[in-house]
C-alpha cells in the first residue's frame, strides 16, 4: 500500500486525486497524523484538518 498525500489539504489516500478535495496527490510527504475526531483534536483545529482519517505532517 502506497499513500500519497494531497498536496492542498495533505490528507492521505491511495488515489491520485484526494478524495476530499480533488487536489493532486504526491509520494513527496513525510509524518502524519491519524485524526480519530477532527471536532475535538487541537492538531486538527490548528492544522485546519476537517475530516477524520490520515493527514501527512510534510508535503513537499
Ligand atoms: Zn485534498
Amino acid at each position: 500500500m502506497v499513500l500519497k498525500a494531497c498536496t492542498n489539504c495533505m490528507y492521505l489516500s491511495e488515489e491520485d486525486t484526494c478524495p476530499l478535495c480533488a487536489g493532486e496527490t504526491t509520494r513527496d510527504w513525510q509524518g502524519f497524523v491519524i485524526i480519530l475526531d477532527y471536532s475535538r483534536s487541537q492538531i486538527a483545529e490548528k492544522m485546519g484538518f476537517e475530516h477524520n482519517g490520515k493527514y501527512a505532517l510534510k508535503v513537499r
